[in-house]
């Protein structure tokens, strides 16, 4: 690992900067923490109001990620209060963390971590601590301790594994009274990961770094990885589809819908292809707070499967997971979390993550990446060691956790469930994708522009450039929204071109032809590409975006107007077909939308000039006088996705603000 301080990058910064600094630092490694994980800490003597000096400690708060802390990301806290919380000899993690919010010195702070008693006890002034995969991955081995000590030498501290919070922070107290700090350059916490400390930020910082790169260097070389015979970069047909049984079976299982993320790639199918894998990946988490987002062990699924046989694999890992929890839960009165798989192996194949959302199942997918990772170095050194049963069940039902538990508030409409939208780079179809998101939704974003690989950013959109009008690339669209997500459950058929006025007795065949090649023949493509996803999704349901011409024809739009009654025709006959599948298709129809890429200023501007108007009154010139935005549009694709039109299909709904032609 390579240490990346910049001289530069650290001049002039207080002692809080370069804790966000270096803190930093350690974020850009996903190696050393990942999502949430690690925490680190700066102690500083500073005056409050009143002029007295305070000496407090800034503790990373709960809810920050280090790779993009800030300095509010950190938590005051006295440290005359941290000291004496480490003198109890009991203390519950509840009225610990009530008694730190109520050191703060700022009561808009965030939580501080829940390793805070354990920073304040560390003489020095800066403290950092990683979850490092290549130091945690040797004490998961047999000999794991003396291995670990071996490597990395005498000064270092080694803690044998204790629950996180006040426990951890009371055996280390008891542990290092009286003992000489400069002795040691760090500590180790067996099965959970490093602590370095100085009182100089490049020095701690850099402490963490040789002894990680001690430790990287002391893991196997890395395994070979065999690209199996007859991989192929695109699924087959037949195995999509089986994700996408995979991924409703698992939504039964927790009671909701599921973004379900499947890794192909060389290193997971190497992973799922050994024959012990179903073993050795049974054994439990690389720390034990990764448990909160993985469970202890994923779901092995059978090489082949189908929808009875992938449920019976569902029930028995629920079945398993009870037996877990009865097992240790005697006499205290826990809440039993859900017992639904939060990651999968499939022989050969790959592995899969699931969580309620698509950036919940990336957390998964990540995790779940470096775990695989380091279960094939530790088998390479004996085998793979995980904590026992018991640890981890008091890591996952952990009383800060339970109280968490009810408090999550409602959640969006569409939460869990996948859209795939066409013409999404602009106007109503970006809309569409912006407010599907905001409903929850995961999206896939087509379009025909090169741009919509990076017109959106975030865990739940994937941008792909797809032409409607050819096949392959529709199937190829429909095969990543599965790959990516795990399934479709709303297609929004936006994708359209509106050719300029030309009466039918001057009206070219090529026109005509790209109309309808666009406007409806590859409607009837998407359809028959997503057919077999939708019946399998969650409340699925076609919304289709066809025009007011359907309903009040235009002279000069002879294309537009047939293809948008074809396609209007086109979503009748699917409604009746798919609906008793359970899929809904409904259409809207809207009008005069004028903030898109087709309504330039000067083409509204001459529009209006030709009826008489000034543009104001043209984008209003509807029964209702209002302006129809592409944003009201998108809501109305929004409430048709969704439970607002659970029982509502074959409908046409218009959005123009009311016009006397079609009323
Ligand atoms: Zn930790």
């Amino acid at each position: 690992m390579k240490s990346r301080w910049n001289d530069a990058d650290a001049a002039d910064k207080s002692l809080l900067e370069l804790r966000v600094y270096t803190s930093r630092l350690l974020g850009a490694e996903p190696s050393l923490v990942l999502h949430g994980g690690g925490n680190t800490s700066v102690k500083v003597r500073e005056k409050n109001l009143f002029g007295r000096e305070e000496h407090l400690l800034y503790v990373k708060g709960s809810g920050w990620d280090l790779a993009s802390i800030e300095g509010k990301g950190f938590a005051p806290v006295r440290m005359e209060t941290l000291l004496d919380l480490a003198a109890l000899e009991t203390l519950s993690d509840s009225d610990m963390v009530r008694v730190q919010r109520s050191a703060m010195t700022d009561p808009n702070a965030p939580t501080p971590s829940v390793e805070a008693i354990l920073h304040a006890l560390l003489p020095h002034r800066f403290v950092d601590h990683t979850h490092a995969d290549a130091v945690v991955t040797i004490t998961n081995t047999p000999r794991g301790h003396e291995r670990i000590r071996e490597v990395l030498g005498e000064r270092v501290l080694y803690v044998p594994y204790v629950m996180p919070g006040f426990v951890l922070a009371r055996h280390v107290y008891e542990m290092t009274r009286g003992i000489d700090w400069s002795k040691y350059d760090g500590m180790v916490l067996l099965h959970h990961g490093l602590f370095t400390f100085s009182d100089d930020a490049k020095e701690s910082y850099e402490r963490t770094i040789a002894l990680v790169s001690k430790a990287e260097a002391a893991l196997p070389s890395s395994v070979a990885i065999v690209q199996p015979e007859g991989f192929s970069v695109w699924p087959s047909s037949d195995d999509l589809v089986r994700v996408a049984t995979l991924r409703r079976a698992v939504g039964r299982s927790l009671g909701a819908p599921v973004i379900a993320k499947w890794d192909r790639s060389p290193v997971a199918r190497t992973f799922t292809d050994r024959a012990n894998t179903a073993e050795f990946a049974g054994r439990g988490p690389l720390t034990p707070d990764h448990i909160l987002h993985t469970k202890r062990v994923p779901l092995i699924l059978p090489s082949t499967f189908d929808d009875a046989s992938v449920a019976a694999s569902i029930d028995a890992y629920a079945a398993d997971y009870r037996a877990y929890f009865d097992r240790h839960t005697t006499g205290r009165a826990l809440t039993c979390l859900d017992p639904a798989p939060r990651w999968a192996i499939w022989p050969g194949q790959g592995a899969f993550a699931f969580g309620p959302t698509a950036a919940r199942a990336s957390v998964v997918a990540d995790i779940t990446r470096h775990t695989r990772q380091a279960i094939l170095n530790a088998e390479r050194m004996g085998g793979w060691v995980a904590l026992p049963e018991r640890d981890l069940f008091d890591m996952e039902y952990w009383e800060l956790e339970q109280a968490k538990l009810g408090k999550a508030g409602v959640a969006p409409p569409l939460q869990g469930k996948v859209a795939l939208v066409t013409g999404a780079a602009t106007g109503i179809g970006r809309a569409s994708v912006e407010a599907l998101r905001a409903a929850g939704a995961a999206v896939v974003a087509l379009d025909i522009r090169a741009e919509i690989t990076s017109t959106f950013r975030g865990a739940n959109v994937l941008g792909v450039r797809c032409d409607v009008t050819d096949r392959a690339a529709i199937d190829e669209a429909v095969s990543l929204a599965v790959q990516s997500f795990g399934g479709i459950d709303v297609v929004v058929a936006n994708a359209g071109i509106f050719p300029s006025s030309q009466p039918i007795a001057s009206l070219d065949d090529e026109t005509w032809d790209r109309t309808i090649a666009v406007n409806l023949t590859s409607q009837m493509a998407l359809f028959r590409a997503c057919a077999p996803f939708l019946v399998l999704g969650h409340e699925p349901a076609i919304v289709v975006v066809a025009s007011k011409n359907v309903p009040a024809p235009g002279p000069g739009a002879a294309a537009y107007s047939a293809s948008k009654a074809g396609l209007t025709q086109l979503a009748r006959v699917a409604a009746l077909e798919l609906g008793p599948k359970g899929v809904r298709v409904n259409v809207l129809h809207p009008h005069a939308v004028m903030d898109t890429a087709l309504w330039t200023p000067e083409l509204l501007e001459s529009r209006a000039k030709h009826y008489g108007m000034t543009t104001e009154q043209y984008k209003r010139n509807n029964l209702l006088k209002v302006e129809v935005r592409s944003k009201d549009v998108a809501d109305v694709v929004v409430a048709m996705a969704g439970p607002l039109f659970g029982k509502t299909t074959g409908a046409q709904v218009a959005v123009d603000g009311g016009s006397d032609r079609i009323i």
